[in-house]
Order: C-alpha cells, then sequence, then structure tokens
C-alpha cells in the first residue's frame, strides 16, 4: 500500500480521495525537523503546505519517497536539486489558488490607496477625523505589474476593470496574454518603477529575484508611489524598504510576505502606511479546498502511472 503523510494542515476533501482510492495517509503536524527525518523513511509521498521545509537533510534521509507535493505555489521550502538528484518528484497546485492571491492583493492595493486599516482603528477609538484620510483615487492610475504569471494576469485584469492603466516586466515573452488583457510591456524593470503609480510583485523568489527590489531600484520609483508585495519577502530587501517608505519615497506598501515570518522587522510593520497580512494569500476555504483535491488527484495518477 502506498503510504503519503501529510506535514501540514490541508482539506479533508483530497485526504477523503487518497483514502477512497486506497492509499495510507497519515496527517502528522507540526513535526520537528529532527521529527520529519525520522517519519519521512516510512513514506512514498509528502504532502506540504509552505511551513514544512524540505530540505537537503529530510531527503538524504528519505528512503522510499518517489513523491512530494507542495499543495499552493512556491517551492522555495523543497531543496529541488536534491529532490532531482535522487529521483523524487516534486510536484504543486498552482492552479488552485491564484484567484485567491490576486483578490488579496487588490484588497491590499485598495486598503493602501484609501487608508483604511488605519480609518478602521481611527472609528473604532471614537475618532473621526475625515481630514486625514484623503486617498489615493486608482482610476485613470498606472498599475506596474512585475512578473505577469498566473497571478500577476488576474491582477492585471482587475487593474484594468478599475479603469487603470496597466503595464508589466517579465523575463518571459508574455505578449500573447498581455494583449488579451490589454496591458502593455514595459521596456524594463527600471521604467516600470518610473512611471507606476501602484507597483505589485508577482515573481518567484529565486537566485534571481532575491532583493530584486533594493535600495537602488527604490530611489527610482515614482515619488509616493504604492508597493504591494504578496509573492515573497526576501524579494524586497526590507531595509530599503523601510527607509524608502519612512523618507516619503514611496507612499505606502501592502505587505503579505516578509523576509522572516512572523516578520521580525517590526518598524517596518508598524508604519502608519503599510497594510499589513500574515501571509493569507492563499487562505480562502475555495482555494484550500482546491489545492487539497489537485494535490490527491496528482498524487493517485502519479502512483496509478508507477503501478
Ligand atoms: P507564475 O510562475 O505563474 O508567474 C511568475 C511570473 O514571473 C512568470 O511569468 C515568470 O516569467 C516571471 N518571472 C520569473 N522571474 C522573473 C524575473 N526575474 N523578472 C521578471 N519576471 C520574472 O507564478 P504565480 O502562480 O503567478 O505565482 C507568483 C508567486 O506568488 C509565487 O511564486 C509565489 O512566490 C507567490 N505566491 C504567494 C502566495 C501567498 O500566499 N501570498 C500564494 C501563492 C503564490
Amino acid at each position: 500500500m502506498v503510504k503519503v503523510l501529510v506535514c501540514d494542515r490541508v482539506d479533508e476533501e483530497g485526504i477523503k480521495i487518497l483514502k477512497e482510492n486506497g492509499f495510507e495517509v497519515d496527517v502528522k503536524l507540526n513535526l520537528t525537523r529532527e521529527q520529519l527525518k525520522e517519519e519521512v523513511k516510512n513514506y512514498d509521498a509528502l504532502i506540504v503546505r509552505s511551513r514544512t521545509k524540505v530540505t537537503r537533510e529530510v531527503l538524504e534521509a528519505a528512503g522510499n519517497l518517489k513523491l512530494i507535493v507542495r499543495a499552493g505555489v512556491g517551492l522555495d521550502n523543497i531543496d529541488l536539486e536534491v529532490a532531482r538528484e535522487r529521483n523524487i518528484a516534486v510536484t504543486n497546485t498552482p492552479e488552485a489558488i491564484s484567484s485567491s492571491v490576486a483578490e488579496l492583493t487588490v484588497g491590499l492595493m485598495l486598503a493602501v490607496a484609501r487608508g483604511i486599516a488605519e480609518a478602521d482603528r481611527t472609528v473604532k477609538g471614537g475618532g473621526w477625523s475625515k481630514e486625514k484620510f484623503v486617498g489615493l483615487g486608482l482610476k485613470g492610475k498606472t498599475l506596474g505589474i512585475i512578473g505577469l504569471g498566473r497571478i500577476g494576469c488576474e491582477v492585471a485584469r482587475v487593474g484594468k476593470a478599475l479603469g487603470m492603466k496597466v503595464i508589466f516586466y517579465d523575463v518571459a515573452p508574455r505578449d500573447e496574454v498581455a494583449k488579451e488583457i490589454g496591458c502593455e510591456p514595459a521596456g524594463s524593470l527600471e521604467e516600470l518603477l518610473a512611471s507606476s503609480d501602484i507597483i505589485s510583485i508577482h515573481v518567484p523568489l529565486t537566485a534571481e529575484t532575491r532583493h530584486l527590489i533594493g535600495e537602488r531600484e527604490l530611489s527610482k520609483v515614482k515619488p509616493g508611489a504604492i508597493l504591494i508585495n504578496t509573492a515573497r519577502g526576501a524579494i524586497v530587501d526590507e531595509k530599503a524598504l523601510y527607509w524608502a517608505l519612512k523618507s516619503g519615497r514611496l507612499g505606502g506598501a501592502g505587505l503579505d510576505v516578509y523576509e522572516e515570518e512572523p516578520p521580525k522587522n517590526i518598524d517596518l510593520v508598524r508604519l502608519p502606511n503599510v497594510v499589513c497580512t500574515p501571509h493569507i494569500g492563499a487562505q480562502t476555504r475555495e482555494a484550500q479546498r482546491e489545492a487539497s483535491l489537485i494535490a490527491a488527484r496528482k498524487i493517485v495518477e502519479f502512483f496509478r502511472g508507477e503501478g
């Protein structure tokens, strides 16, 4: 019998599908690194989200492991090189959660542009200072998308629906989808930064994109621009971000992800022009159910192919 270890919380529906298809499933949440090294020896497949780190050590301890499924998008918590060396397949479920992340991104855009979080705190505290909350209207403004992939495209579509001009920067050719959405390529990352009122990041975290947005890049942004990051914290240099916000070069930021999670840079998250969420891009009932179902189907197909 094929044995599957579920290391992070996933929707029950996917576990049900696996059991119906004859898989033995154990759910063991919050394992320490040492416990995971011990447990992994007994399983053919792993399901993880972002909490579990599937490191070289874990993979080297895994005798029978054939497949790792990340119920979500980013694979930066899995050592892909070692997985490849050891012939362990790795897959994810990006199709399940794009719209949830895009919706949160737009929520952060609106929250920062209109000061919604601070206005909420003001009213709850008995205040009513309307003059303090003169926001930025989005219609007619420029939205710059860095990474026009699955999530970037969905954000671009909403940007168009809000009456914004949408531009993008991507290392891959995206002409066809850009034409369909009605957005235009910026000549370069610098050009995007210099002409966007709102900048939204949707690239994966790789060696190339680590600190893609640092002091130099932030010095190029349009004064008062808003930066939204729902991709990965380390794509932005948080120290440089703090100073860009503090100095007023950036007008505000919306952050769902941080260089370290929970965030260590408390001065950054406490700035009044920053709206923060605790990495909840994919946290909708719909996305979680879909990710769990797709993860289960991928496991069933994989082992059916093997047998
Ligand atoms: P995707 O692979 O569909 O799109 C990424 C795009 O970025 C691609 O078009 C790619 O060509 C482009 N790209 C890659 N490197 C680049 C670079 N150096 N410069 C410019 N463009 C570059 O990915 P997606 O499904 O849209 O997800 C994007 C990211 O969102 C994920 O990698 C993940 O880190 C993040 N994410 C966050 C959450 C959350 O909970 N906040 C949830 C899911 C995904």
